[in-house]
């Protein structure tokens, strides 16, 4: 029944919930193995055989909120904050441009001195330098206003993981934040205009196979233009350092149904998953993943951008190691494509 469930998937790009809590409940490294070939069918004939490449720019530590699973809860001491200014910023954009990036991921914690004003100052310098690529935005929860202001500053995409669907696990892991009000950003991110990636975390603690049921319905509703997952990696100073990470195999798996389930989203075979195993990157690709990010932010500064344990920061997830990548995308067959790559929805 699970493959034939598989097959419905790949045919409607849906399933009820009980259809999913049955396919997640009978997951089975041959049930994965067939995800991965029709994921992987999917993905080429939407996207041929192109890997889009984002350049990352982690451009502050500092964060006000306290995300149990986050290395950089306010919380957490033992982190070295760090932020960088607008020049240092714009520094790495240029790096990234002469590599040939035309898309800058600008990811970075809540940081309350990252106003509206210093974000929009931002994304206007960076817009009027380089006209010619995209500007992706990932801070968090902000206003109405605050997201339309980005957005007319030049930001055209937008981040924001949902990081689970269940109200439940979602408040228990996000002491003083509204499951409602991450929903409400992601609406009027969409409303305003932005491409928009929602996401959840695999394999974090306390989650169950319904809550995964409900973050696959949430998706398919939301239709967001891209979405990250990636596993729970623990962090040895946060209240959820001594948990056991999501595993690779089962975050590929769900990859693959959710590139069956909304065949032409950007799908990033995400750093976390290429460190929980040295295959993961390309793991992912093959499992219908799209996208991916390495990073631009200045070597000496990346390691204290410490979600969790043994992040990798250097070879394939360093765009300064642009060989390696590059062999490692056409090694699993696939092209390394440097274009701007807006979601096909937008073009
Ligand atoms: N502060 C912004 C936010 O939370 O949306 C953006 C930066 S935050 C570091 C980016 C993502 O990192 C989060 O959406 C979360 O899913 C992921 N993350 C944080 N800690 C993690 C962990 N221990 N394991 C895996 N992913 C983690
Ligand atoms: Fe801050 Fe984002 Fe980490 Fe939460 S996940 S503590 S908001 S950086």
């Amino acid at each position: 029944k699970s493959f034939l469930l598989l097959q419905k998937l790949y045919e409607t790009h849906d399933l009820s919930k009980e259809e999913w809590l049955y396919l997640l409940e009978h997951y089975t490294d041959a049930l994965a193995c067939s995800a991965r070939e029709l994921a992987h069918q999917v993905s080429t004939h939407y996207f041929g055989k192109r890997v889009y490449l984002r350049g990352l720019i982690e451009f502050t530590n500092i964060c006000h909120r306290h995300c149990l699973y986050c290395g950089l809860r306010s919380e957490n001491e033992n982190v070295v904050r760090y932020r960088l200014d607008q020049e240092t910023i714009l520094a790495c954009c240029e790096e990234g441009y002469k590599l040939g990036y035309r898309t800058f991921v600008l990811q970075g914690g809540e940081d309350t001195y990252f106003t509206d004003e210093r974000i929009e100052a931002l994304v206007k310098g960076i817009h009027e330098r380089y006209p010619d690529c995209a500007i992706t935005l990932s801070i968090g929860e902000r206003s109405y206003a605050s997201y339309l202001r980005f957005y007319q500053a030049g930001a055209r995409r937008f981040l924001l993981r949902h990081e689970t669907a269940s109200k439940q696990l979602y408040e228990s892991l996000h002491p003083h934040m509204s499951f409602e009000h991450r929903i409400k950003c992601l609406k009027d991110l969409k409303t305003i205009g932005y491409q928009v990636g929602a996401g959840f975390l695999v394999g974090v603690p306390g989650q169950t196979m319904e809550d995964l049921v409900e973050d696959f319905c949430f998706l398919k509703q939301l239709d967001p233009h891209m979405v990250g997952i990636g596993p729970f990696m623990p962090q040895k100073d946060t209240p959820l350092g001594n948990f056991t990470s999501g595993t690779a195999e089962f975050t590929t798996f769900l990859l693959s149904l959710i590139r069956l389930m909304l065949p032409d989203v950007l799908l990033p075979a995400t750093t976390a998953l290429a460190t929980l195993d040295p295959k993961g990157g390309e793991m992912g690709l093959l499992s219908g993943a799209n996208v991916v990010m390495p990073n631009l932010s200045p070597i000496e500064v990346r390691h204290q951008y410490a979600l969790y344990d043994g992040k990798v920061y250097v070879g394939t997830e360093s765009a300064l190691c642009q060989q390696q990548i590059l062999n490692n995308i056409e090694n699993v067959g696939f092209i390394p494509d440097f274009s701007i790559g807006h979601s096909p929805r937008c073009c």
